[in-house]
Protein backbone atom coordinates (compact mmCIF):
# COMPACT_ATOMS: atom_id res chain seq x y z
CA UNK A 1 0.00 0.00 0.00
CA UNK A 2 1.33 3.01 -0.73
CA UNK A 3 1.09 6.65 1.08
CA UNK A 4 1.49 10.24 0.87
CA UNK A 5 4.20 9.94 3.39
CA UNK A 6 6.25 7.08 1.17
CA UNK A 7 6.14 9.63 -1.50
CA UNK A 8 7.72 12.90 0.74
CA UNK A 9 11.31 13.36 0.80
CA UNK A 10 13.15 11.50 3.84
CA UNK A 11 13.45 14.49 6.07
CA UNK A 12 10.21 16.13 5.55
CA UNK A 13 8.40 13.38 7.48
CA UNK A 14 9.13 14.16 10.87
CA UNK A 15 7.49 16.60 12.88
CA UNK A 16 7.21 17.73 16.07
CA UNK A 17 4.01 15.17 17.30
CA UNK A 18 6.39 12.18 15.52
CA UNK A 19 9.48 13.41 17.64
CA UNK A 20 7.88 12.91 20.13
CA UNK A 21 6.27 9.68 19.56
CA UNK A 22 9.98 8.85 19.00
CA UNK A 23 11.23 9.26 22.51
CA UNK A 24 7.89 7.72 24.21
CA UNK A 25 8.69 4.75 22.04
CA UNK A 26 12.15 4.44 23.61
CA UNK A 27 10.39 4.89 27.41
CA UNK A 28 11.85 8.20 27.12
CA UNK A 29 9.68 11.40 29.17
CA UNK A 30 11.18 14.71 26.96
CA UNK A 31 12.53 16.63 29.75
CA UNK A 32 15.43 19.00 29.91
CA UNK A 33 18.72 17.02 31.08
CA UNK A 34 19.90 20.25 32.80
CA UNK A 35 17.08 21.88 34.62
CA UNK A 36 14.51 18.88 34.14
CA UNK A 37 11.72 21.20 33.00
CA UNK A 38 9.10 19.37 30.38
CA UNK A 39 8.47 22.58 28.62
CA UNK A 40 10.29 21.57 25.18
CA UNK A 41 10.30 23.09 22.05
CA UNK A 42 11.17 21.54 18.27
CA UNK A 43 12.23 23.99 16.04
CA UNK A 44 9.89 23.61 12.92
CA UNK A 45 9.89 24.50 9.34
CA UNK A 46 6.77 25.49 7.47
CA UNK A 47 7.35 24.20 3.47
CA UNK A 48 6.09 26.73 0.87
CA UNK A 49 6.90 26.89 -2.83
CA UNK A 50 10.77 26.91 -3.22
CA UNK A 51 11.45 26.73 0.15
CA UNK A 52 13.11 23.77 1.78
CA UNK A 53 13.90 21.67 -0.46
CA UNK A 54 12.80 21.02 -3.91
CA UNK A 55 9.53 18.91 -3.91
CA UNK A 56 8.61 19.00 -0.46
CA UNK A 57 5.59 19.13 0.47
CA UNK A 58 3.48 21.89 1.84
CA UNK A 59 3.79 20.94 5.85
CA UNK A 60 5.48 21.97 8.97
CA UNK A 61 8.78 19.73 9.74
CA UNK A 62 10.69 19.00 12.69
CA UNK A 63 13.81 21.51 11.26
CA UNK A 64 16.90 19.01 10.34
CA UNK A 65 20.46 20.26 11.39
CA UNK A 66 23.65 19.60 10.39
CA UNK A 67 26.27 19.45 12.42
CA UNK A 68 29.23 19.75 10.14
CA UNK A 69 32.66 18.33 10.58
CA UNK A 70 36.11 18.95 9.93
CA UNK A 71 37.00 16.20 8.30
CA UNK A 72 34.07 16.33 5.19
CA UNK A 73 30.37 15.53 4.56
CA UNK A 74 30.37 11.48 5.20
CA UNK A 75 31.48 12.73 9.00
CA UNK A 76 28.47 15.26 9.53
CA UNK A 77 25.43 14.19 11.52
CA UNK A 78 22.10 14.98 10.65
CA UNK A 79 19.74 15.80 13.67
CA UNK A 80 16.84 16.78 14.86
CA UNK A 81 16.54 19.58 17.87
CA UNK A 82 14.30 19.36 21.01
CA UNK A 83 14.72 23.22 23.20
CA UNK A 84 14.47 23.46 26.58
CA UNK A 85 11.86 26.98 26.83
CA UNK A 86 13.09 27.34 30.53
CA UNK A 87 16.90 27.16 29.84
CA UNK A 88 17.43 26.93 27.10
CA UNK A 89 19.51 24.22 26.69
CA UNK A 90 19.66 22.62 23.30
CA UNK A 91 18.70 18.80 23.15
CA UNK A 92 20.15 16.72 20.13
CA UNK A 93 18.85 13.14 18.35
CA UNK A 94 20.26 11.53 15.31
CA UNK A 95 17.98 12.19 12.44
CA UNK A 96 18.77 8.23 10.92
CA UNK A 97 17.83 6.56 14.46
CA UNK A 98 14.43 8.90 14.51
CA UNK A 99 13.70 7.86 10.18
CA UNK A 100 14.51 4.18 11.34
CA UNK A 101 11.81 3.81 13.81
CA UNK A 102 9.39 6.07 11.81
CA UNK A 103 10.03 3.84 8.62
CA UNK A 104 9.85 0.60 10.97
CA UNK A 105 6.37 1.88 11.50
CA UNK A 106 4.96 2.55 8.71
CA UNK A 107 6.07 -1.33 7.36
CA UNK A 108 4.82 -2.33 10.43
CA UNK A 109 1.22 -0.92 9.27
CA UNK A 110 1.59 -1.64 6.02
CA UNK A 111 2.10 -5.30 7.05
CA UNK A 112 -0.99 -5.32 8.95
CA UNK A 113 -3.31 -3.73 6.30
CA UNK A 114 -2.72 -6.77 3.96
ZN1 LIG B 1 16.28 23.32 30.77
Amino acid sequence: MSTEEDKKPPYAIINAQILSDYLLSLGVIPRCTVCLSESLSVPEVRSAAGSVSCGTPLGTYANLFIMKSAYGVNANINCYALICECCGHVMNFRAENVLAWRHKIIMDKNRESK
